[in-house]
């Protein structure tokens, strides 16, 4: 990975944590949901998801974390090798999957 990789990879995993953190602060503020679903199964998901959280899912808040750990890797000296083996990450895999800190031999 040189030197505008990183950038274009630091830029790329900065817009996605921007995204996630509106989407976090939207939520938090308690923002109108009228949805008003009308069965007893729609309801139950809505419980379910509100219980999670209505509009940032779990998955996206650990996703949320996981890039922000990444922004910090690529600053290191350790950026864009993998933390198993050692190997460089193929730049595209990182762009792929910006959430990642393993070549695929070691993801799998
Ligand atoms: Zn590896």
């Amino acid at each position: 990975m040189n030197n505008s990789e990183s950038r274009a990879l630091k830029k790329q995993i900065g817009e996605r944590i921007e995204t996630l953190e509106r989407l976090l602060i939207g939520d938090q503020e308690g923002g109108g949901d009228d949805r008003q679903p009308d069965d007893e199964s729609a309801r139950m998901d809505l419980t379910i998801s509100s219980a999670v959280n209505s509009r940032i899912t779990l998955a996206e808040k650990q996703e949320l974390t996981r890039l922000k750990a990444n922004l910090l890797w690529l600053d290191s000296d350790d950026a864009g090798f993998c933390e198993t083996c050692g190997r460089e990450i193929p730049y595209p895999r990182l762009q792929a999957v910006p959430v990642t800190r393993l070549c695929i031999d070691c993801a799998q």
